[in-house]
């Protein structure tokens, strides 16, 4: 057997057990609910993520929940397109904290989109449900961290939950089925660029 047929061969019995082992997985994954999910880290593509899966679901005729905090007065490309196609929006319509500089007006604005995305939380009609920049809102102490866990975790059986922003509590980790982390290996805006509508919002 010549050199090559030998690494054919040994390729061939490496892909088939990798796929014996995934088949044995896929059956034995049987559970059927919700998912939590968590985009999280310091590169650019957490918030695609989260509106990439709504898009995905909204394809698949889904009923969909967008709970915004922060970028409230902004544009936004996505609203722009889902709304239009059934998805409810919960937005801050703030601005950037950091521009008004005031806690009690902040907290009382993401108390406000929080009580709506907790009302989705518990209607059984959405199935997925995303609260984009959420991690933020815990940090700064917006909104407490009992009352998300309680509320994610308390949600119905089918439903799933994205929440998207930089540094997520571990205790948010803790509970859920996936989370992913982006990693910035270089950023336009590093090199001065600006912001390009469609590609950053
Ligand atoms: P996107 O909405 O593009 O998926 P994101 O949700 O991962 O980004 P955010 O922290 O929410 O990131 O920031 C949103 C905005 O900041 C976008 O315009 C994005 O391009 C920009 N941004 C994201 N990551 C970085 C980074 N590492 N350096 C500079 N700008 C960034
Ligand atoms: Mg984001």
């Amino acid at each position: 057997m010549t050199e090559q047929n030998n690494k054919d061969e040994r390729h061939k019995a490496r892909q088939q057990k990798i796929k014996q082992e995934v088949d044995a997985r896929v059956e034995a994954a049987q559970d059927e609910k919700g998912l939590f999910l968590i985009i999280t880290g310091n590169g650019k593509g957490k918030s695609t993520s989260g509106f990439g899966t709504i898009a995905r679901a909204v394809g698949h005729g889904q009923k969909c929940g967008v709970g915004q905090f922060i970028k409230g007065t902004w544009d936004c490309g996505e609203r722009n397109l889902l709304e239009s196609h059934g998805v409810d929006f919960a937005v801050m319509a703030t601005g950037f904290t950091w521009e008004t500089q005031n806690k009690a007006a902040d907290t009382a604005a993401a108390q406000a989109t929080w009580a709506e995305c907790k009302r989705m939380l518990t209607d059984e009609r959405y199935d997925v449900v995303l609260l984009d920049e959420l991690t933020y809102m815990v940090t700064y102490g917006y909104i407490d961290l009992e009352e998300v866990i309680e509320a994610i975790a308390n949600r119905p059986a089918m439903q799933s939950v994205i929440v998207t922003g930089r540094g997520a509590h571990r205790s948010l980790v803790e509970i859920a089925d996936t989370v992913s982390e982006v990693r910035n290996v270089k950023h336009a805006f590093e090199s001065g660029i600006k912001a390009r509508q469609g590609v950053d919002w």
